[in-house]
Parts: structure tokens; sequence; C-alpha cells
């Protein structure tokens, strides 16, 4: 840890709130911040430091634990109950599902570190600040090499969280999505389906599901080669997720050449109303396929399913029945959509 600066390669230096009543302690303080580079906001009571909070989003606060109007035990308290708010917040008004959310969350829940400063050097005190969910505490008088070693300590520790969730987003994001055509993967696919089911089969509304094949893609392969076979594959993928309607659905990568879209709260004419215009958006990429026995150009084979989940009924049922249109659009000759509606949809 000694090797890591607890200063953020891209960002300003660390903010530091201090919170004392006693203005001597606080010039004292910003004099010996300053002198190690962090950036110093200064209040007079735990009120201040509340509305302080909010405004400056420090990087850590130091905290008298004896001040007027509010003392630092209940700020420190009022402290974590804002973080716990803007968690409750962020869960209620994001779509705790989506990669997005996820990541909005774990940001949200980042913990700024608090160092109560406290000349009750009673065992009840200590006891006391560690309870309201301070970080550390020092003793005053001020030790300041203790003082700078703590507040070095605490930061490079924040700093080292931040990477790991970063590090921990930028794996959430590689393991749901597809490499090539950057769209959801199976997985993700897998997840979102399972999600959506339980949702509706509560509500009691309609989830359809289109899987759609490009034809003859072999033969696109073969006679064009690999390289050309991706670049095709991320144009389909990219008009397939342009033409999704509602932000619910989601457009995955299913397989090899098999896209997916799940579009929970369609009814079947929704979706063979999506499946129309996302084969005809297909058609207009006049991507040339000499290898495709229907078209000069390369087109999809669509199988549409529809139900209204049940308790019953498992997402793989939806699935084998998109699966089983898809193969009939396939025998009645490619470039086409067959739609099943399923029970209650
Ligand atoms: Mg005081």
């Amino acid at each position: 840890m000694s090797g890591i600066s607890p200063f953020p390669l891209s960002k300003q230096p660390p903010l530091i709130l201090v919170a004392d009543d006693d203005k001597t302690i606080r010039v004292l303080l910003r004099k010996a911040m300053e002198q190690e580079g962090y950036r110093v906001v200064e209040v007079n009571d735990g009120k201040q430091c509340l509305d302080a909070y909010e405004t400056i989003k420090p990087d850590i606060v130091l905290l008298d634990a004896v001040m007027p109007v509010m003392d630092g035990f209940t700020c420190c308290k009022q402290l974590l109950q804002i973080a716990r708010n803007n968690l409750m917040s962020a869960l209620a008004t994001f779509d705790t599902d989506s990669v997005l959310g996820n990541t909005v969350i774990s940001k949200i829940w980042e913990r700024t570190p608090i160092l109560m400063i406290t000349c009750l050097d009673d065992e009840e005190s200590v006891d006391r600040a560690f309870e309201a969910g301070a970080t550390d505490y020092v003793t005053k008088p001020i030790h300041w090499p203790v003082l700078r070693q703590r507040l070095r300590r605490l930061l490079q520790q924040a700093q080292v969280y931040k990477q790991l969730e970063a590090a921990n987003q930028a794996l959430q994001h590689l393991a749901n999505v597809d490499g090539l055509t950057e769209l959801p993967n199976r997985r993700r696919f897998d997840d979102y389906l399972n999600t959506q089911w339980i949702n509706l089969a509560q509500e009691g509304c309609p989830l359809s599901l289109i899987l759609c094949d490009i034809d003859y893609f072999k033969f696109y392969n073969d006679k064009y080669g690999h390289p050309a076979g991706d670049v095709c594959l991320q144009k389909v993928g990219a008009i397939l997720s342009q033409k999704a309607q509602k932000h619910q659905d989601l457009v995955a990568r299913y397989g090899g050449e098999e896209f997916a879209v799940i579009m929970p709260y369609t009814h079947a004419s929704g979706a063979v109303h999506v499946a129309a215009a996302m084969q005809a958006a297909v058609r207009d990429l006049q991507i040339v396929h000499d290898g495709s026995a229907v078209s000069q150009y390369v087109t999809l084979s669509m199988g549409l399913a529809t139900v209204v989940p049940t308790w019953e009924s498992s997402p793989l049922d939806l699935i084998v029945r998109a699966d089983k249109a898809l193969y009939q659009a396939k025998a009645g000759g490619r470039d086409r959509f067959v739609s099943s509606i399923g029970y209650g949809a």
C-alpha cells in the first residue's frame, strides 16, 4: 500500500471537509492539510458539515466530537444515513436489473471515510465514535505525524476501493457483453429473460421473444471470409438494436449468427410489428450475399413467441416455442417470420 499515491491519477487533489468549532484548531488543520497538498473546506458544527457534505462531496471528513448545534457523533450517524438514503433512492429510481443500474448503485454506495477528532480519550467516547460509524479516530492535542499518516492511509484505501470498483465494473461488462457486436451476450440474455419471467408472472403481463437467424450465413462466410462475416454480424446486430422500440426490450447475440429480442409487456401483435420492421431494416442494409438462395442481399428468418409467464411454466418453454417458429420460417423458405402465440397471450 505504501507505494500507492493517495492522489487519484486524473483528478484534483483530495478534498478534506473539516468540522470543528475551535477556530485555532481549524487554522492549524488547514495549514497541515494544505502542506500535504490537499484541498480543505472548513465548517463550524455538525449541521454545517451535513450541508457541506452534500454540496462539495469530500474525499474524507475530519469531524470534531464536541461541537455546538450538532455534535460529531450525531453528525457521523447522519452522514451514514445520507449514504443509505442515496442508495435507497438509487434502488427506487434505477432499473437494478440493468448493467447501468448496478454501476450507478455501486458508485453511490462508495463510502466516504470519516475521521473523528476528539479530546475525549476515554474508552466510551472511542466506542461511541465507532458505533456512530467513524472509520478511525485521533485525539487532541493532535499528534500531527499520526494525523498525516491516518489521513494518507484512509485516502489510499478509498483509492484502492475505487480501483477495485472500476475493475469490478469492467469485469461485469465483459461478462455480459458480446465482444464482436457489443450487444448483450447469451449470459445476459438468460439473466434478463429469467428476471422478466418472474416480474411478468407476478403482473400477469405478456412477454414476447424473437429468435432470428441470418439466412445462409455459412455460405456468406465461405464466400466472403470470416472478417467480412464479422462485419456483417456487427451491422445486423446494430440495426436490430436500433429497431428495438421500448427501453425494456433487450437485443442480444444468442449464438453464432443468431440474435434474440426479449420484449416484456409486448403482445403478439406488437412483436409482429417489431419483427417486420427489423426484417425490413436488415434488407435495407443491402449487404450483398451471393451465397443466399432467397435474395441477393443478407436476410433474416425469425421465430416469434408470446406468452403470459406463469409459475407453472418456464422461460425454456418460450425459447422452445420461438425456436420451433424459427424452424418453420426456415422450412417455409427463409426470409420471413412465423409467429406462435402461447397460452394466455
Ligand atoms: Mg469541539
